[in-house]
């Protein structure tokens, strides 16, 4: 049996005319920059994300740029952020001229250990990223406490966390705006790349679809500088016929994580994901922590189970950072589990025979 690690082949041939059609329909009416499709996608994700305004993007690593960029983030400034995550939350602090500032991670979670954040905080401090990792929420209450506290920017990089929640509320929506990535692979994934921002700041919303249209509202009115980063008419027509199941490809993706524990509970050899109470994991990733990753990386792959590593080097460790000084001791957490963690093939299309091929490959790998 042969399992990939995403299947993003079975999704469209699940749902082809809806696609196809949205396709067609752009094309049609050479709606490819801005205009109905990318104004529709927005009303829609920003109605059942609840947010106030939706401005869509190139991908999920501008929109994070876009939005620091207009909080006057720069030069001079820290932001703080997790030590393990995707290098876009990071380089783009980097892009705007501050400086990134990691904070280790949580034992269980993965994702920022929230009791080590304040001791990061200083004079220089203007934001903290925090990141959804994996689809599991991040302890909101005390993040948001501490950024209120030192009146910081709370930015939210969603991009693994669509309709993820904490205590029952959309993440995203915690601080003054989230950022999103549709790469295809994701939760809500695009054909190409796509992203967008959320806010319920009217004020910072305006400024966000102005910088990255060229700093201009209006054709040829450019109020300031800015860049090009726009969501597609392609992108955005197929986001739309693909947002009314998301909920119903979340549930399944817990459905699957759920059949994982129940294959998998009782192998010593690794630890499978812990759900934070409150919080609803989307499960972008099902990721384990195992005895000899690498050789069962290894093993899995000759039967045909395509994993990953999410991340194999965490971001201070990475030599892009060298210039910060950091050593790999100041993050023991991150530094032990990149040599740990293991994603598996997760998404909505897998079936319980795939999960069960899986496990017990798992199982002869330890038993063998
Ligand atoms: C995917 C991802 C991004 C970047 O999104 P792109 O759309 O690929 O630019 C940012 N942060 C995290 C945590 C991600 O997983």
């Amino acid at each position: 049996m042969q399992i990939p690690f995403v299947d993003l082949h079975t999704q469209y041939q699940q749902n082809k005319e809806a696609i196809d059609g949205a396709i067609a329909g752009v094309i049609a009416d050479t709606a490819f920059i801005g205009g109905k499709y990318v104004r529709a996608f927005e009303a829609s994700f920003a109605e059942m994300y609840g947010a106030k305004h939706v401005i869509g993007c190139g991908n999920g690593t501008d929109s994070l740029y876009i939005l620091m960029k207009m909080l006057g983030i720069g030069e001079g400034d820290e932001v703080i952020t997790v030590a393990n995550s995707w290098i876009s939350t990071s380089e783009t602090i980097s892009q705007t001229g501050a400086r990134p500032v990691f904070v280790d991670i949580h034992p269980q979670y993965y994702s920022m250990d929230e009791t080590l954040l304040e001791a990061r905080i200083t004079g220089k401090s203007k934001a903290v990223i925090i990141v959804h990792l994996q689809g599991q929420a991040c302890d909101m209450n005390a993040i948001s406490d501490i950024c209120k506290r030192h009146n910081l920017f709370l930015i939210e990089d969603c991009a693994q966390s669509h309709f993820s929640t904490f205590k029952g509320k959309n993440v995203g929506l915690f601080g003054i705006a989230g950022s999103f990535s549709f790469y295809p692979g994701k939760n809500l994934g695009a054909y190409g790349d796509a992203g967008c921002i959320i806010t319920n700041d009217d004020a910072l919303a305006e400024k966000c679809r102005m910088y990255a249209n060229h700093g201009a509202l209006v054709k040829h009115q450019h109020r300031i500088e800015g860049i090009n980063s726009r969501l597609d008419g392609l992108q955005a027509a197929i986001l739309s016929a693909k947002l009314p199941h998301i909920h119903e490809w979340t549930k399944k993706r817990i459905e699957n994580a759920g059949i994982y524990d129940h294959y998998l509970e009782g192998i010593n050899e690794i630890i499978l994901p812990i759900r934070r109470p409150d919080a609803k994991h989307t499960f972008h990733l099902y990721v384990i922590r195992a005895q000899r990753r690498d050789e069962l990386a290894k093993w899995l792959k000759d039967q045909q189970v395509e994993t990953a590593v999410h991340y194999p080097t965490a971001l201070p460790n990475l030599p892009a950072y060298a210039y910060l000084g950091y050593s790999p001791e100041e993050f023991p957490v991150a530094t032990a589990l990149q040599h740990e963690i293991l994603s598996l093939p997760m998404y909505p299309e897998l079936t319980e025979t795939q999960i069960q091929f899986i496990a017990n490959s798992i199982e002869t790998f330890y038993r063998k």
